[in-house]
Formats: C-alpha cells, sequence, structure tokens
C-alpha cells in the first residue's frame, strides 16, 4: 500500500504518519526528517538545504526528488510506504507518477488532513521535536511524560528553528501557494479522501485507517 499524507504544516502528517507506519508495517518517509537528519549530519545535501529550510521556503524540486527516488528503491519499500511531506509541489507529483509508472507502482490514496490556520498556528508554536527520532511532541496538546525527554527513545526534545510564529506564517503562504494546487490536482484523478484534522490524535487515526482499509 502506497500513502500520501497531503495537508499545511502542523495539520498532523508527521503525527499520524508514525501511527499508521507502526499500525501496517510500512515505512514513514519523511522528505523533511531526511533533511534535518542531512543538515545535522553537515552533509553536501544538508549545506544546500538549511537556508531554504530556515527561511520556511521549499528546497529546490530536483534535490528532494533525488532524495525520493533513492529512497524508494530501499529495501523496506517493496511493501509500501506512506508518503509524508512529499510531494510539495506539482513538479514533484509528476515525477512521482513518473518513477511509479517506471516501476509499474501506484499510488494507493492521497489522505488530505484539515485543519484552520489559527489552529496550525497554536500547533506550530507549541511543537517540540525529538532530537534523535524526530517524534513530534506538542506542549499543549501531546505533551511527553516528563519534560523535554523524548518517551519513545529518551532524547531530548527542542523547538524547531522554523517553528517561531514569523517562519511559520511564511510556511503556510508557501503551502498555500505551492502545495495547495496538489488537493485538485490529486482531486481529478480521484484518489483524494479530506479527513478533518480538528479533534483527537486517534479520532483522526481512526480516520485515517478507514479511508486505509477502505472504510470511507
Ligand atoms: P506536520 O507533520 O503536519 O507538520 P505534526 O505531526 O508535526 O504535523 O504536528 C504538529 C504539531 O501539532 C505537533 O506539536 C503535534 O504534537 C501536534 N498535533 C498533531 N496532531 C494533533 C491533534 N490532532 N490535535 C492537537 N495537536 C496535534
Ligand atoms: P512541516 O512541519 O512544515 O510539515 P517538514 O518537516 O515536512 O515540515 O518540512 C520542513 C522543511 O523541509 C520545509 O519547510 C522545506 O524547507 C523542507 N521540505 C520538506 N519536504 C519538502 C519537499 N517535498 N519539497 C521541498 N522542500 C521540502
Ligand atoms: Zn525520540
Amino acid at each position: 500500500m502506497n500513502l500520501i499524507l497531503l495537508g499545511p504544516p502542523g495539520a498532523g502528517k508527521g503525527t499520524q504518519a508514525k501511527l499508521v507506519a507502526e499500525q501496517f508495517g510500512i515505512p514513514q518517509i519523511s522528505t523533511g526528517d531526511i533533511l534535518r537528519q542531512a543538515v545535522k549530519d553537515g552533509t553536501s545535501l544538508g549545506q544546500e538545504a538549511q537556508a531554504y529550510m530556515e527561511r520556511g521556503d521549499l528546497v529546490p524540486d530536483a534535490v528532494v526528488i533525488g532524495i525520493i527516488e533513492e529512497r524508494l528503491t530501499q529495501p523496506d519499500c517493496q511493501a509500501g510506504y506512506i508518503l509524508d511531506g512529499f510531494p510539495r509541489t506539482e513538479v514533484q507529483a509528476n515525477a512521482l507518477a513518473e518513477t511509479l509508472g517506471k516501476r509499474g507502482g501506484t499510488i494507493d490514496h492521497v489522505v488530505n488532513i484539515e485543519v484552520s490556520d489559527e489552529e496550525l498556528i497554536h500547533r506550530l508554536t507549541g511543537r517540540r521535536t525529538c532530537k534523535e527520532c524526530q517524534e513530534p511532541y506538542n506542549v499543549t496538546f501531546n505533551p511527553p511524560q516528563r519534560e523535554g525527554v523524548c518517551d519513545k527513545c529518551g532524547g531530548e526534545l527542542i523547538q524547531r528553528k522554523d517553528d517561531d510564529e514569523e517562519t511559520i506564517r511564511a510556511r503556510l503562504g508557501v503551502y498555500r501557494e505551492q502545495t495547495a494546487p496538489l488537493v485538485a490536482y490529486y482531486e481529478k484523478q480521484g484518489l483524494l479522501r479530506t479527513v478533518t484534522g480538528a479533534g483527537a490524535i486517534r479520532e483522526i487515526f481512526d480516520a485515517v485507517c478507514g479511508v486505509v482499509e477502505g472504510r470511507s
């Protein structure tokens, strides 16, 4: 099963992708996580991406398409995967379709998570992220058991540099201009399933599972 999670920054893509990955035994592929790891490791990819990410801009299409093409050839993707944060432009969506076409693969569902801007800003300003495993937490909505410490791996929780209010607003603008058109793009292909992202994490997960299992 190949799944795309679509939605603005803060919609809960990472949170839901991790739950789906656990439930269905398929890998979560997050271009944001891969890029942040590259920045942390100081690789040439990280050096190229860092300035874009800090401004809240998209990293150039060719760079992220390269990352995804390489990642999808890994053996753990054989039984399917969940794409979190890719594609983010029509150029990326077309490249994905072409890559899948060559390998006889298809996208099964595109799950679009909808949340109001006000709620997104509230979520993102309160987000804390594990430095080691990138699990997302929230100081208000999803706090860890022990303040500042990841429940999953014991790693330190930090605030992402791009989760300050000014950069959040820039990212929401970028989403509206460059990524939101993908809603219509996948709707036309009959792949789009919209779920409301307002509500408890578990409730939204139920709705996402409903889509994946063909119940809705
Ligand atoms: P995205 O990957 O779409 O940017 P995340 O999964 O990182 O989103 O979630 C953004 C923030 O919102 C995190 O702090 C997360 O803990 C919180 N969050 C996720 N889902 C919900 C929800 N249903 N209700 C409230 N807060 C949520
Ligand atoms: P979000 O919380 O906004 O969903 P991500 O972790 O998905 O954050 O992405 C963080 C940053 O990484 C983005 O603002 C962008 O600079 C870069 N990035 C991630 N995925 C892509 C992509 N598919 N195309 C271009 N840039 C990307
Ligand atoms: Zn962790």
